[in-house]
């Protein structure tokens, strides 16, 4: 279509239908599986992407480590002036990639564009750490001793992406590399392929421009085959997986088998709470934007609302009708994620809406009640008349039993379930209650509240919000989640010290040899 057309064109990325080169060590080839990328709004195929063979990738992982060489002997505030100069090339482009976005995976436009921000963002985080990488020096206790504790670049990052961020998880873990003296490789999700190539076409010429090799910045795309043969390099120090519990349980294992390190990004089951006290409207806003915002397939997305008793009924009676008027232009404007007056767009994928509709069929067979008018799928919107398929389903607020397994899943759709309390004690041993520990809020005016909250009987989760939803978060701080969401840290705060390897050297300025905790021994 036209519409695609256009916004293949606005980042250089063909719209004929000839197929593009999927893998990237230094030139642009690949010769395996030809995988076809659709729109998830309208079912159309917008590109015929070549993946990599095994042989290719272990030969961009080989030019990878080559590069990785040329990146490290760089001095680190050159390389910070490289991640810039990233920056103003991603920042002309911001609407375009953020329409690419918006077009493979199916997010609005006005989030396209925030994803592409992001990777702004994280790259003057990067451009900070690039001058302010720092080991410590401290006190021994032998004379005329001392020890530095030193960070180096470790030399390949594996980066491997979900569908859901198929440009910003790349720019957490790319800037952050780049800036500690590391090259990195990316194994991108195979339904977003053309965002990982509009992205590394961009990063290739700011890093050829500046005399370091493209591999510094490698791309690989397939699935799981590609993915397990990153996983099982050894010269692949560090592989930071974004995706579900049940592929990155099998990741952290692989990469444990050969004493690897990872940093585990997985699957998020986050309540809000609203407390009896919370401005309503406030909380009102944040559950919206976190439980149907991005159709719900956000890591960090609302699938849990827990409700006060006492406030249940009114705030059930103020979120539905949002739900029951979707369409309608005036309230949640489904449509086409194009069209910036949409605010919710397709499900991503088949799976996605199969997924829903059996998560829905399971839970009212167990006695759950759907509280929405509609659920499950729906047709393409009539503003898309270019739609021939697209993944559309209604987004849906459950009832379901309190003891239902369903609680204890993520489900990467539009679906939240609710349930009340009557003590926040109660409400936080529920939002505890389920193996993830990704985000959390509590919507409350009180300060004693939020102490508890945020303390050792508080929220479990990598996340813990007061008066904010549970999406949305910003660069400055360490974004991950505990328990099975992996633990893993990215983004900023101190998650470069997982970038690098510690060395604790000590070192003797003197003319004897004393040992520590007094040990004698010799002569
Ligand atoms: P997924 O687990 O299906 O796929 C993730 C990646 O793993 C893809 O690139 C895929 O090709 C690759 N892969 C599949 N099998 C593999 C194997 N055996 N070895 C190596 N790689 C393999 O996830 P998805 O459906 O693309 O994304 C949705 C999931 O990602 C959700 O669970 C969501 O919560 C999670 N997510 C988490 C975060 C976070 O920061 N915690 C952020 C975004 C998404």
């Amino acid at each position: 279509s036209t519409r695609a057309a256009q916004v293949l064109e606005s980042v250089g990325l063909p719209s004929s239908g000839e197929t593009i080169p999927g893998v990237f060590d230094g030139t642009w080839g690949g010769s395996g599986e030809i995988i076809e990328t659709t729109c998830p709004a309208t079912g159309e195929v917008i590109g015929r992407v070549q993946t990599a063979t095994v042989d290719e990738v272990r030969i961009a992982i080989a030019k990878s480590a080559e590069a990785a060489r040329a990146v490290r002997a760089m001095p680190g505030p050159k390389r910070g002036d490289v991640i810039r100069q990233i920056r103003v090339a991603l920042a002309d482009k911001v609407g375009e990639l953020g329409d690419l976005i918006s077009l493979e995976m199916g997010k609005i436009k006005s989030e396209g564009k925030g994803e592409v921000q992001e990777f702004i963002d994280i790259c003057d985080h990067g451009v900070g750490l690039s001058r302010s990488v720092a080991g410590r020096v401290l006190p021994s206790e032998r004379p005329d001793h001392v020890i530095y504790e030193v960070p180096n670049p470790l030399g390949v990052v594996g980066i491997l992406s979900a569908f859901n961020f198929p440009v910003a998880v790349y720019g957490w873990n790319f800037a952050i590399a780049l800036a500690t003296g590391n090259s990195t490789i990316w194994k991108p999700s195979p339904t977003t392929p053309l965002c990982a190539i509009a992205v590394t076409q961009i990063v290739q010429k700011v890093l050829e421009a500046n005399g370091l090799p493209g591999a510094a910045a490698a791309l690989v795309t397939g699935d799981v085959e590609v993915g397990k043969e990153l996983v099982a390099s050894p010269e692949i120090p560090l592989v930071s997986f974004t995706g579900s519990e049940r592929v990155g349980k099998e990741v952290g294992k692989n990469v444990m088998d050969r004493f690897g390190k990872t940093i585990l990004e997985l699957g998020g089951n986050n309540a809000v709470i609203v407390d009896a006290d919370a401005d309503l409207s406030l909380a009102l806003q944040g559950v919206l934007f976190a439980a149907v915002g991005t159709a719900g397939q956000r890591c960090t997305s609302t699938r849990r609302l827990l409700l006060h008793k006492s406030i249940a009924k009114e705030f059930l009676d103020r979120l539905l009708p949002f739900y029951d008027s979707a369409t309608k232009a005036q309230t949640l404007a489904m449509g086409d994620p194009l069209n910036p007056a949409t605010l919710i767009g397709p499900l991503h994928s088949e799976t996605s809406v199969r997924n829903y509709e059996k998560t829905l069929a399971d839970v009212t067979s167990r006695g759950g009640e759907i509280l929405t008018k509609r659920s499950g799928r729906m047709a393409a919107p009539e503003t898309l008349p270019e739609a021939t398929g697209g993944h559309w389903v209604w987004p849906t607020v459950v009832r379901p039993k309190l003891d239902d397994p369903c609680w204890q899943e993520e489900v990467f759709a539009p679906i939240l379930y609710v349930a009340e309390f009557e003590t926040l004690d109660e409400a936080i041993k529920i939002n505890n209650a389920v193996p993830q520990g990704l985000s959390s809020s509590l919507f409350t005016r009180s300060l004693q509240n939020m102490g508890k909250w945020l303390g050792p009987e508080g929220s479990d989760c990598g996340i813990v919000n007061v008066n904010v939803g549970t999406s949305g978060a910003e660069i400055g701080a360490a974004f991950g989640g505990n328990k099975s969401t992996g633990w893993g840290r990215e983004s900023g705060g101190d998650a470069w010290k997982q970038y690098v390897r510690w060395s604790a050297a000590t070192v003797n300025y003197g003319n004897k040899l004393p040992l520590a905790q007094g040990v004698s021994f010799g002569p």
